[in-house]
């Protein structure tokens, strides 16, 4: 059994890391946003990478969600020290040290996939991480404040803002100049069934699919999906935020009319949706099931209904 899953952090790591249990011998790609990269004094970043990485890697910390565990941020205190910023992203001490690699094995040359995959000779993860693309791509935020009206990083908006500033327009730039990093549309036309894990349906998922050639090799497949959405608001952070800037209403129907027929085959929702599995989606199966990742176990029967489904549906 092969399966790809299109993922962003931490929705998209506690699906996998159910996902492991349910099916341990699958073989399993993940393709990774990699719109939410950043450069901060001087290293690259990748959240949504490290975040499935450290968490099927065991090095998550949980109660945070994502950097590492037993973290101190010494390094954090001591650019604060001289006012060297920005002070709003948090980067532990232990955390710097996937970063310092990162950047020195870029600036050896290698392309951001050679670089994830070397990290995950330490880590792990039990499943092939790869990066949606190796080219740069970055989500940018519109905004109007007090200097105006402008275009902010998406990291600044969602971690500095709390995305309290209503976003007028979300963009991932350069992202229709991308190719898929290697690996990525062979692994897609090669799986038993593509899984859109309840990661943020805009700047995680809608993020890879704006990668050329990665929604047609999707569209291609049998996708089954995750609402990330339950009674109508995010299970956390903020994605109604982003949903609200590209006009799609905070609902588990909207998001899955959103993805659309032609890319969606099959939905879960959580019972509490449970009216929009009776009435239907047009051209889409829809199933409601318990779907808050309380645990791993919890995380593993989503999983499970999600490969049955998409069993059903191939
Ligand atoms: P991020 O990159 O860390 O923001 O993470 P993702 O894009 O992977 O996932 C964020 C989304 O996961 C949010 O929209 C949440 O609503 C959703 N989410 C988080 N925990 C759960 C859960 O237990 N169940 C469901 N259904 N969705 C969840
Ligand atoms: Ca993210």
């Amino acid at each position: 059994m092969r399966i790809v899953v299109l993922a962003g952090g931490i929705g998209g790591a506690r699906f996998l890391r159910g996902l492991k249990r349910a099916a341990p011998d699958a073989e399993i790609t993940v393709v990774g946003n990699t719109g939410d990269d950043i450069f901060l004094f001087g290293l690259k970043v990748c959240p949504d990478l490290d975040t499935v990485m450290y968490t099927l890697g065991g090095g998550i910390d949980e109660e945070r969600g994502w950097g590492r565990a037993d973290e101190t941020f010494h390094v954090k205190e001591e650019l604060a020290a001289y006012e060297v910023g920005p002070a709003w992203f948090g980067l532990g001490d232990r955390d710097f040290a996937t970063h310092i690699v990162r950047t020195q094995m870029m600036n050896a040359g290698y392309p951001l996939s050679a670089v994830t995959e070397a990290l995950c000779h330490r880590w792990n993860p039990g499943v092939r991480l790869i990066p949606m693309t190796d080219d740069r791509v970055e989500t940018h935020v519109v905004i109007t404040d007090e200097q105006g009206r402008r275009a902010i990083h998406f990291q600044e908006w969602w971690v500095r803002l709390r995305a309290s500033v209503p976003a007028e327009a979300i963009t991932p730039i350069g992202a229709e100049d991308a190719k898929p990093a290697p690996g990525v549309l062979e692994a897609i036309a090669d799986a038993d069934a593509v899984l859109l894990p309840p990661s943020n349906p805009v700047v995680s998922v809608g993020t890879i699919l704006a990668v050329p050639g990665i929604r047609e090799a999707v569209a291609a497949r049998t996708v089954v999906g995750v609402s990330p959405i339950i009674g109508g608001a995010p299970v956390r952070g903020m994605a109604d935020a982003c949903l609200a800037a590209i006009g799609v209403e905070t609902s588990a129907r909207a998001v899955a009319e959103h993805y659309g027929p032609e890319l969606l085959d099959g939905w879960l929702v959580d019972e509490t949706d449970a009216a929009v599995a009776a009435e239907g989606i047009a051209g889409i199966a829809v199933r409601a099931r318990p779907l808050l990742m309380t645990d791993v176990d919890a995380a593993a029967d989503i999983a499970r209904a999600a490969l049955d489904l998409a069993g059903e549906l191939r």
